[in-house]
């Protein structure tokens, strides 16, 4: 599939211009090559395509629970950004929470607030502080704008500093390719696959996410003692997430921080 960028202004040798991303809970900085606008009507695309061929559950004590949390979160993350000046970073959002049939333990959030849960995760997460365990994870991952340093990364890798719109004229192929690198979905599965610095990350915001949306975040606990009993690695940070007892540890870490946004409902 031929896909144009149409935003194509990218510094990507420096963390000086207006590439340079900071986020804003972790203060983790990365350069992002291409626009957010750009990324979300790619991701919008995708998103289109897998609803189209994986059907989502509707009407059901799971979707609505799917929905429910998921909207939850999505108003935490979006007040949050509010209340410290920073709603920009997901101006132009359009969340949506699915559930799809599928045996996967998997779930995942493309950039633009994109969200599908796949009913095989389910049995994990138990109830809805479980299932927000997993989805302020995701979201995490979109709000700091993991999928677009994806991009970027692979982008320097093949093509180093060479300007973009220039690139897409001659190599656009291999452009889309780095797209479906970073953010692109195949069959039932997700190909992305996000560094350990990215999971530690989406692990950490997730946490505070929850919390903010009023799910205890030392629930996190126990779903990862779950999940790591259970051998259930299945989902979109499978090949590359800090080990159950590492992920266990770091979240032991922030939880003090996490228990201080927690307002119980
Ligand atoms: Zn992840």
């Amino acid at each position: 599939m031929k896909r144009i960028f149409f935003v194509l202004s990218i510094a990507i040798s420096a963390c000086a211009f207006s590439s340079c991303f900071t986020n804003p809970i972790t203060g983790r900085k990365t350069v992002n090559a291409v626009s957010e606008d750009e990324m979300r009507t790619m991701a919008s695309a995708e998103y289109k395509k897998f609803l189209a061929a994986n059907p989502p559950v509707n009407g059901t004590p799971e979707s609505e629970m799917v929905k429910k949390v998921g909207n939850k979160l999505a108003t935490a993350t979006q007040q949050y950004l509010t209340s410290i000046g920073k709603a920009n970073l997901i101006q132009g959002y359009q969340w949506e929470f699915n559930l799809v049939n599928s045996k996967e333990v998997n779930a995942w959030c493309m950039p633009g607030g994109k969200v599908v849960v796949y009913s095989g995760i389910l049995p994990q997460t138990q109830d809805e502080t479980g299932l927000a365990v997993v989805l302020g994870h995701e979201i995490a991952h979109a709000v700091a704008r993991h999928s677009n340093e994806r991009f970027t990364d692979q982008y320097i890798t093949q093509f180093g500093t060479q300007v973009l719109s220039s690139v897409v004229k001659t190599n656009s192929d291999a452009v889309n390719n780095i797209f479906d690198y970073a953010v692109g979905i195949s069959g039932t599965g997700l190909l992305l696959k996000f560094s350990r610095n990215q999971e530690s990350e989406a692990d950490e915001m997730g946490l505070y996410l929850m919390a903010m949306a009023g799910y205890n975040p030392e629930q996190a606990i126990p779903f990862w003692q779950r999940m790591g009993s259970q051998g259930a690695k299945v989902w979109e940070l499978a090949s590359s997430h800090p080990s159950d007892e590492t992920r266990i540890k770091n979240i032991q870490k922030f939880l003090p921080k996490a228990k201080q946004y927690y307002k119980p409902q």
